[in-house]
């Protein structure tokens, strides 16, 4: 009760300033209205894969997905990989910023459906190998995904795990990213019939998370949808 109160009182007592312009920022939110409208949005994108397609066209899955088949029923990227984007998720990830991991939570929640109808069961933060959480310290998708918590999505970080420890994504061409990431993840919790929803900060080819969603299928799952803060290009290295 008490702790509802200061959460409700918060904004007042400390109003947040806009960590761009300095501007008085939006309640809760270090941003002003006029940057977060010029955040570098994705407007129109595949709903498989949530790569930007141009929005005249009146296509709503890229040619990729429609030939792959992919094992995500859907996925949404906030925005493009691109300033100042890119360089918060970087700070999230390498510098320990949990105050960005917030505000990209924050973003990221304010684009998520309330509606209890089409609430997930379970929100899953991609996980992290233990050598790669005992280096950081902290798994960053669960940091972002901690806002979802807050507006009463169950978060359920254990019911996966990524049990082989795989190269980074990133130092690998596209071609190599599926194999470096098949069968990295096993299920540890109960998902028969259940709607799960991942939660990661970038997407590049979409292996990773189309690999979990796979294994999350596989046992049992009945649909598995994705939220990324950010989606790069297809990278044919
Ligand atoms: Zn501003
Ligand atoms: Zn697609």
């Amino acid at each position: 009760m008490v702790y509802k109160w200061i959460k409700k009182l918060q904004p007042v007592l400390f109003p947040s300033t806009c960590r761009l312009c300095r501007a008085a920022g939006l309640p809760g939110l270090e941003l002003c209205p006029t940057c977060r409208a010029e955040l570098p949005w994705i407007a129109h994108s595949c709903t498989r894969c949530a790569i930007p397609l141009p929005r005249d066209i009146g296509i709503t899955i890229c040619f990729n997905c429609i030939n792959t088949q992919p094992s995500l029923d859907s996925c949404t990227a906030l925005f493009e990989y691109r300033p100042p984007i890119d360089r918060w998720i970087q700070d999230v990830k390498f510098a320990q910023d949990l105050a960005t991991a917030h505000l990209l939570g924050e973003l990221l929640a304010g684009k998520t459906a309330v509606d209890s109808q089409e609430r997930p069961a379970i929100v899953l933060p991609v996980p992290l190998h233990r050598k790669r959480l005992s280096e950081r310290g902290y798994n960053q998708a669960l940091e972002i995904a901690r806002s979802l918590s807050e507006k009463g999505y169950q978060l359920d970080p254990t019911c996966c795990r990524r049990h082989k420890a795989t190269s980074a994504q990133s130092d690998l061409p596209a071609g190599a990213r599926k194999g470096n990431v098949r069968n990295a993840f096993s299920v540890s919790g109960p998902l028969q019939g259940r709607r799960v929803l991942l939660i990661d900060d970038v997407m590049t080819t979409g292996a990773t998370l189309n690999e979990l969603a796979r294994t999350l299928k596989k046992a049992g799952a009945e649909r598995v949808e994705a939220r990324v803060i950010a989606r790069t290009g297809h990278k044919k290295r």
